[in-house]
């Protein structure tokens, strides 16, 4: 096993080298290889200064740099995409997750996929943080059907494959279990550690939730209705159709039988059911052209192996 470890870093300087000393004496007692990467998200402070010291005296670190803050979900994207490890390890750069834990998780790649880290006695502010994290966790269990404890844990698990093969946009960091169980991988959770923040101050404040909130609608959306737009739609514009042009039929009978209708509201309704019918019915086969592009040019299966040596060969 050799387990890359990926770390997001904004403005860590203080709490760096006492991460690099717990990550090295954990994983070093574990006994399993590693690389550590480390990714700068455009710091203002020592953070870029201290990651390119270590690895100038420590081969196994990789030092990554982004030329702005890019967010932790780009930064992680990074690691996702230069990590060489079968097993990828997410853990945050702050000292609240506990670098012992790490060996726990990956150990249990192999019989699982993806093992996330649930941080039940978690050390955070109960109204600006961990209840707005608790209805979140609740809201994205039930809408995605991926039930976890803890979205939001950083502490994490991959079975590498599984994680290169899933692009990460906006907040989508956390949506990475619910994503992956569309392909059919085998999720666990376990308790994990969790430390009040030591160092520096939190990137976050309440308007991550809303953003949260709207990535789980793209989420969901994509999820349901990303290979099938024209379902999406095409139900609601025919359903709008018919309707109208039930209405239609009714008021030319009505005109027929001599009476006017030029001031009926329902005509009025009448088209605009037809219009938006179309619209929608039109936006639907404009979703199936855009999935066929996509896979087409990106020669991406609509299926997905277990076995990725099958598809390496194929
Ligand atoms: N982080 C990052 N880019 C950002 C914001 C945060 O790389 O734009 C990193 C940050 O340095 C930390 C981790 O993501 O290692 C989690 O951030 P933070 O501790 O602020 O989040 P919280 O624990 O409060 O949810
Ligand atoms: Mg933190």
């Amino acid at each position: 096993m050799f387990v890359s470890i990926v770390v997001p870093l904004y403005n860590e300087e203080e709490s760096l080298p006492h991460l690099y000393a717990s990550l090295k004496s954990a994983m070093d007692s574990c006994g399993a290889s590693y690389e550590i990467l480390f990714i700068d998200d455009g710091s203002s402070d020592n953070t870029l200064r201290l990651i390119n010291q270590f690895a100038a005296s420590d081969s196994k670190v990789r030092p990554l740099s982004f030329r702005r803050n890019f967010g932790q979900t780009a930064a992680f994207a990074a690691g996702f995409d230069h990590a060489k490890g079968d097993v990828i390890a997410t853990i945050d750069g702050d000292l609240q997750n506990d670098p012992a834990d790490i060996p726990k998780l990956a150990s249990l790649i192999g019989e699982y996929d993806i093992v996330s880290g649930w941080r039940k006695n978690r050390k955070d502010k109960f109204i600006s943080r961990r209840l707005p994290s608790m209805i979140a966790n609740r809201l994205i269990s039930w809408v995605t059907g991926v039930k976890l404890h803890d979205y939001g844990c950083s502490l994490k698990a991959y079975k590498a494959e599984v994680v290169k093969n899933i692009n990460l946009y906006g907040e989508m960091h956390r949506f990475i279990p619910a994503v992956a169980s569309w392909y059919g991988v085998k999720i666990a959770e376990v308790e994990t550690a969790h430390n009040p923040r030591r160092f520096g101050a939190s990137k976050y404040g309440i308007g991550r939730t809303m953003n949260v909130i709207l990535d789980l609608i793209t989420v969901k959306f994509l999820q349901s209705f990303s290979t099938k737009p024209l379902q999406a739609f095409g139900p609601w514009g025919l359903l709008s159709c018919l309707a109208g042009l039930a209405i239609s039929a009714y008021l030319t009978a009505v005109k027929l039988s001599g009476h006017n209708i030029g001031g009926r509201p329902l005509l009025l309704l009448g088209i605009l059911l037809i219009i938006v019918g179309i619209q929608l019915i039109g936006m639907g086969l404009l979703g199936e052209l855009l999935v066929r592009v996509y896979h087409e040019s990106q020669k991406k299966p609509i299926y997905v192996l277990r076995n990725s040596e099958i598809e390496k060969a194929s």
